[in-house]
């Protein structure tokens, strides 16, 4: 077995401390090119190996790029997809490193403006891209086949679980989606759910007030796209202001 490369030198296990009794942290490993692998791990291996290309590759072949993502970030975009592994929006949309600030969620929904609860981290990225980074586009892209739209439609109760609490942030799209397609079959109401869904979020992104001032003002644009990965197809939409 190939000797896994050495730890670097002096770097404390810090909160390692907090662990349960039985397990401790272990294997810190800096990746350089004298990294070789103990075989313990297909996919780290096939994860650090990818590293090593964009290294080789992208990194050095656009120094400037990288040395100006050195100091800061200044995307205009913020993008608000599903978690779903079949949804890339960097390599959908051929975006490099530094263009999207990029927040990805079970069925890619956005919570209403709300200040209860504690942990709010689509609405913590939310503030932070558009007060922070100053995005000039917010979009919010469902998909097709999403499971947690199909969890929204197809369960009643939504108690019990993470999944079902975060999903039944997209009932009035699902009541939507039932009261115009109610004697459909289930998947093209799950269809048309992923879209309404995207409707809602669109709504919702308008009850946070920094948002809808500069939309107002013409300084943010929000949009709505659909992903069907089944037909290769992709659509978008926005929001008008009415004069
Ligand atoms: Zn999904």
């Amino acid at each position: 077995m190939d000797q896994l490369s050495t730890p670097k030198a002096g770097r404390p296990h810090g909160l390692g401390e907090i662990l349960n009794d039985g397990y401790a942290l272990t294997d810190h490993v800096v990746v350089d090119e004298n990294h070789t692998f103990d075989g313990n791990n297909d996919v780290i291996e096939k994860l650090i190996t990818g590293f090593k290309t964009f290294k080789e590759g992208v990194f050095k072949q656009k120094p400037e790029l990288y040395d100006k993502l050195r100091v800061g970030q200044e995307p205009k975009i913020m993008m608000i997809t599903c978690a779903d592994s079949r949804v890339c929006p960097t390599m959908l949309h051929g975006l490099e490193a530094g263009e999207a600030f990029i927040v990805r969620n079970v069925a890619n929904l956005v919570p209403p403006c709300e200040e209860s609860g504690q942990h709010h981290g689509t609405s913590a990225a939310i503030e932070y891209a558009v007060t922070v980074l100053n995005v000039k586009n917010i979009i919010v892209m469902g998909h097709s086949s999403c499971g947690g739209i199909k969890a929204l439609m197809s369960r009643d109760d939504f108690s019990g679980d993470f999944i079902g609490s975060w999903v039944q942030i997209g009932m009035p799209a699902k009541a939507k989606t039932l009261s115009l397609l109610g004697d459909k079959p289930f998947e093209q109401q799950c269809s048309f759910c992923e879209q309404e869904a995207v409707n809602l979020s669109l709504a919702n992104l308008l009850t946070f007030p920094f948002i809808e001032e500069r939309l107002q003002s013409g300084h943010l644009q929000i949009y709505g796209m659909h992903y069907d990965f089944v037909e290769g197809r992709l659509t978008s939409w926005r929001i008008e202001q009415k004069h």
